[in-house]
């Protein structure tokens, strides 16, 4: 398998706070991938740094072999983050939205294309043309599930995508989640909630106060710890 993701000793600080502490790990293509951790445990830090929004103190990462620090603009082209926090135009239709983001993308026929897949994927029905900020948190979370993977990218980074859904409309992302990973996209995603990355991944890393803990397929890491979840091995772990 190629790699999609190479995390060696990553290291950052904000003053001084350390909030990625020596984290390695490995994503490869084609899969879904975990980072799950308390609040404050480094996630959406790490995630930042891959997308390029960040930079390193030290150590290394590389996206399809390519060095976010050197060759950033080659990373970018490859690449759609999902934030945790939508900075969304809010005077923009949701169509309207995904229309100005598809520009970016393609031009006339392809531009239509992009939008009418984004628009599939955020499945808003009609509040598809109402503006952005009359929508509700879950909506937003949405429209915005569907501006990251409309485009195909070769690499997704979603940070905690379905943070604010019901259960119906959570149990739809990961099912939008899976089918881009059917059409070739490899997603690294950020969760707190242990039982939706055992469904959805197929590798995760446990993280706490910065440090990569444990690694590994989620059986695997429920058989090693005897954990019937993934949240019992998280506590037996950081016991
Ligand atoms: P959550 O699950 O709560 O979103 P997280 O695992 O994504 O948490 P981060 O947001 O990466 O955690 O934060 C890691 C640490 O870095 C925390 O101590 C946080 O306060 C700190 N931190 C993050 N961003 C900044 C910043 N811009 N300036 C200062 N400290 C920051």
């Amino acid at each position: 398998m190629n790699k999609a993701i190479e995390v060696i000793d990553l290291i950052k600080d904000f003053g001084k706070i350390r909030a990625v502490n020596g984290a390695s790990f490995n994503v490869s293509e084609g899969e879904i991938f975990g980072l799950i951790g308390p609040n404050g445990a480094g996630k959406t830090t790490i995630l930042r740094i891959i997308s390029t929004l960040l930079q390193i103190t030290s150590g290394e990462v590389k996206v399809f072999d390519y060095d976010v620090r050197k060759d950033a603009s080659e990373v970018r082209k490859l690449i759609s983050y999902l934030p945790e926090d939508a900075g969304a135009y809010k005077n923009l239709t949701g169509k309207g939205y995904l229309t100005f983001i598809a520009k970016f993308f393609g031009n006339g026929k392809e531009v239509r294309e992009i939008v009418e897949k984004g628009i599939e994927i955020a499945d808003l029905e009609e509040r598809i043309n109402d503006k952005v900020d009359t929508y509700s948190k879950g909506m937003m979370r949405r429209l915005l599930v569907g501006r990251a993977l409309m485009i195909d990218p070769k690499l997704a980074i979603l940070d905690e995508p379905t943070s604010g859904l019901d259960v119906i409309n959570a149990q739809e992302v990961r099912n939008i989640i899976k089918n881009s990973v059917k059409r070739g996209t490899t997603i690294l995603l950020s969760s707190h909630n242990m039982l939706e990355v055992e469904f959805l991944c197929g590798n995760i890393a446990l993280i706490n106060e910065g440090k990569i803990v444990e690694e590994g397929k989620p059986v695997e890491l429920k058989e090693k710890y005897n954990a019937s979840n993934i949240e019992e091995v998280f506590t037996e772990v950081i016991r």
